[in-house]
């Protein structure tokens, strides 16, 4: 028992030490460790999900420090705000051209790089592994899981093949999703049982 908490240990803290040494890195390009997270958010969410809400549940900050960093990268020129179409009270955050060309310097870039170098059966026990931990956290923790819509209950593949924005249906929104959009995060996903 003691050999296997020793080992659960080991773990835990290569991973925090990587981690730490992966926010170290992030201070560069103009940008601090926050406003890459929420860079590297809105670039990864899809469209019912690219709100300072969902960016706030994400982040899991406060709605000061989420609107201090969205104000910071609007500054900057890296993302802008508009109105939700048909949606007057809502808006919308999205990655300028500048803000997609900042997200091609994105740090972890590197580190996936390496990650995908990795033999290919380390790489998917690590997949793997990493996934049951995560899932593992958000269940405990009752939050969001951000998947994407191939793994979420609300999923029907095809269902909207006759649709130009199509082909597949979300049935929580009931709304077309695209191929594109299937490996976008979201904010409603909810694992499928
Ligand atoms: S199917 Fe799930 S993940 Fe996809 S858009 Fe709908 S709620 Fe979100």
């Amino acid at each position: 028992m003691a050999k296997t908490a020793a080992a659960g240990r080991e773990i835990v803290q290569s991973l925090e030490r990587l981690s730490r040494l992966m926010r170290a890195s992030e201070f560069g390009g103009g940008l601090n460790p926050a406003q890459w997270e929420a860079l590297r958010f809105l670039a990864r969410a899809n469209r019912f999900s690219n709100s300072p809400g969902a960016l706030t549940r994400y982040l899991g900050a406060t709605k000061g420090t989420i609107s201090q960093t969205v104000k910071a990268l609007e500054r900057k020129k890296l993302i802008e705000k508009m109105e939700r179409p048909g949606e007057k009270r809502s808006i919308v955050l999205s990655l300028t051209e500048a803000g997609r060309d900042m997200m091609a310097k994105d740090p972890w870039l590197g580190l996936a790089e390496r990650c995908q170098a990795l033999g290919g059966k380390t790489r998917r026990r690590m997949d793997k592994g990493l996934a049951l931990l995560l899932a593992d956290e958000v269940t405990r923790r009752l939050d969001p899981s951000f998947g994407s819509c191939r793994t979420c209950r609300f999923w029907r593949a095809d269902a909207r093949s006759e649709d130009a924005r199509g082909p597949h249906l979300c049935m929580l929104f009931d709304e077309p999703v695209a191929e594109r959009e299937t490996t976008q995060i979201c904010v409603a996903h909810e694992p499928a049982g």
